[in-house]
């Protein structure tokens, strides 16, 4: 059978789950530091979600999305990110009524067709974190430093945070209009896309790569410069609580992104050693989404981290188990025996594998390419004494000791060697 994934998703292999694992456990240990509780959604969502809570005219909407109709005519889609879904679920089951602060995070794979390519995949997954309920800039603050934290908790180098503040509806339709008036003059330059958004979202087109629009951005007006006075403030009280925590920042403001439902502060980390996609994460506040969505007026922040650009850039993580490998060196009583002291690992929660049935040098084999750092031989000898001999797997010593003492002897093997490495 030559059935081969789909283009731009990608199976994770055995050697790469420890990555994937760590990066796992590093959110829930750091998110965790800030209150934050995990919640999972369906990866697959009514299309009318995405419609209203991503914006119609965003490239995500417009191109990316995995579109289809089930077998009861509903429109589908699988999520190409996670706000809005998360969003659907808090609304759904009431939670902001229960406490009208939430903090929450997900992970879990998003699905946009893009033209794949290194840290740029059509399957590909993200964390992600939603704060609800709080609209004053300590909590811009406090979210973007969990970002930052989470960054640097991974051990990511050349970190680079840029912020932007895209006011609020009503400072941001001055800008539309000042940013309007300055394209309308650019229109030869501008791509069939963005002459047609023109019109009706022209923060778009500071969003698009193609070559000539960034061009014809160059000198348009910028936002931080209509800002209305609360608008303002909210900006530099968030700048003031980044220096107060340490969190190095620039600013950018054409930094708009590529989703609608943006208000004030936006923001981007880039990470080195990514090449052109070197964004890992990005995020913003988003005053209106939940009450576009149909919920209540709650303000909102969040962000989402691309894993697969964060695994690119980890360190080998050692992939080896910790375990034993049990061996049977004589007749069925010998296996007997070792197939008695397999249970008892496993029992004592210690990983245990064999071969009992195939031939001593056969088991030894495998017994190093399992990768755990001793065995457990029990021979005719061993078994006439009610002894197990302990192997080294990387040293080649060996020690006997009592069969009823074995379990705990390798589990104190086991416990030293974790010591040592560490
Ligand atoms: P966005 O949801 O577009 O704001 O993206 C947030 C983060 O997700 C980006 O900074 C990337 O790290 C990651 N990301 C977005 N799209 C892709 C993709 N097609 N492939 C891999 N990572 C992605």
């Amino acid at each position: 059978m030559d059935v081969k994934a789909i283009r731009g998703m990608s199976d994770i292999l055995p050697g790469d789950v420890p990555k994937w694992r760590f990066v796992e456990e590093t959110v829930r240990k750091v998110f965790g530091l800030y209150g934050f509780v995990e919640l999972r959604t369906p990866v697959l969502e009514r299309t009318e979600l995405f419609l209203r809570g991503i914006g119609n005219e965003t490239d995500v909407v417009e191109k990316q999305m995995y579109t289809f109709t089930d077998k009861s005519g509903s429109s589908l889609s699988l999520r190409p990110e996670a706000t809005a879904s998360v969003l659907r679920a808090v609304i759904e089951h009431g939670l902001l009524s229960e406490d009208p602060i939430r903090k929450i995070f997900s992970m879990g794979p998003m699905f946009r067709y893009e033209r794949p390519q290194k840290g740029r995949y059509r399957q590909f997954h993200q964390i992600n974190a939603e704060r609800l309920g709080e609209g004053g800039p300590f909590s811009d603050a406090e979210t973007l430093q969990m970002a930052y934290a989470l960054a640097s908790a991974l051990g990511l180098k050349g970190l680079a945070m840029e912020v932007n503040s895209l006011g609020c509806e009503t400072c941001r339709e001055e800008f539309k209009k000042a940013l309007q008036a300055y394209l309308s003059k650019q229109a030869d330059r501008l791509c069939a896309d963005c002459a047609r958004r023109m019109a009706t979202n022209p923060l778009r087109v500071l969003d698009c790569k193609v070559v000539s629009c960034k061009q014809a951005a160059e000198g348009a007006p910028v936002i931080e410069d209509y800002l209305c006075e609360e608008c303002r403030d909210h900006y530099d009280q968030v700048l003031s609580y980044l220096k107060s925590f340490g969190v190095p920042y620039a600013k950018n403001p054409s930094l708009v992104r590529g989703l609608d439902y943006y208000t004030r502060t936006t923001f981007e980390i880039t990470a080195k050693g990514l090449g052109s996609q070197n964004a890992i994460a990005g995020g913003g506040r988003y005053d209106n989404l939940v009450k576009v969505l149909g919920g209540p007026d709650a303000p909102g922040i969040g962000f989402a981290f691309g894993v697969e650009r964060v695994i690119l850039l980890l360190e080998e993580r050692d992939a080896r188990e910790e375990g034993c490998f049990v061996v049977a060196q004589g007749d069925e009583r010998v296996k007997t025996a070792a197939v008695g002291l397999l249970s008892e690992l496993r029992s004592a929660g210690i990983p245990a594998q064999a071969v009992p049935e195939k031939s001593f040098k056969a088991q030894m084999r495998r017994a190093g390419k399992s990768g755990y750092p001793f065995c457990a031989i029990i021979g005719q000898d061993e078994l006439e004494k009610s002894l197990v001999t302990v192997k080294d797997l990387e040293t080649s010593s060996q020690v006997q000791v009592p069969h009823t003492e074995a379990r705990e002897k390798i589990r104190t093997l086991l416990k030293d060697r974790k010591g040592e490495s560490r």
